[in-house]
């Protein structure tokens, strides 16, 4: 499958590698596309399995703690994690000015309400808490549901998925790594769950470097 590719204006070679379930992919195809930049884009999730090891390996070649959204720009610069100011300097966008009206955000389907609830629930008893932007928490959660239609359990929608329990055990969520996470970047891979601190605006989340080993295939 090619890169699918998003008109605009030409700053370069710009590729995405992303899950079609990763909130934070989507939010860096949006910050691209709101600044009018013309880029390309992989869903490696969905892609069949001979060419999502060959999307693998090139990653892998170029830096093998790589994760999404991954970034490459000119073959050259990597970003991984949705980091605004970081993209915008590689890019040379001018930097984020005032912070963005939201606009009229989607309402949250009954269906999410209940689970964030159940989560919050959940994370609070574990001393953390459920991410408080409810636009991103409600899309991956999203994510987590369209990864329950497709294999069946709630696989981490920020990771490549194996699509068979016993190889993805360890990233079904709660993820075997989140707490760990949390409690060293303040906030688990996916940014779903939080500390307290960062819940509360003392703290602001960091990227959270892949904790989980490398498979081999
Ligand atoms: S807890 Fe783990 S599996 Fe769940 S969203 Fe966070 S990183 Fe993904």
């Amino acid at each position: 499958m090619p890169f699918s590719t998003v008109e605009g204006r030409d700053l370069g070679d710009v590729r995405l590698f992303t899950t079609s379930t990763c909130a934070w992919c989507d939010k860096v195809k949006e910050l691209l596309s709101e600044n009018g930049v013309k880029y390309h884009y992989i869903d490696l999730d969905i892609l069949d399995e001979e060419e999502r090891e060959e999307r693998v390996e090139f990653l892998d070649s170029i830096y093998p703690k790589w994760g999404f959204p991954c970034l490459l720009f000119n073959r050259k610069y990597l970003i991984l994690g949705y980091r605004e100011a970081d993209i915008r300097k590689t890019l040379g966008l001018s930097p984020a000015s005032e912070p963005k009206e939201m606009g009229v955000e989607e309402p949250i389907r009954e269906e999410i309400k209940k689970i964030m609830e159940r989560l919050q629930r959940f994370s609070e008893k574990k001393g953390a808490s459920l991410n408080p932007e409810t636009a991103i928490t409600a899309k991956l959660i999203d994510g987590l549901l369209e990864n329950q239609e497709r294999y069946g359990y709630w696989a981490c929608p920020c990771r490549l998925v194996a699509g068979n329990r016993e190889e993805d055990k360890d990233i079904i969520c709660p993820c075997d790594y989140w707490e760990k996470d949390v409690a060293e970047f303040g906030a688990c891979y996916c940014g779903l769950f939080v500390s307290k601190e960062v819940a509360s605006g003392e703290k602001s989340i960091e990227t959270v470097p892949e904790r989980r080993p490398k498979r081999s295939s």
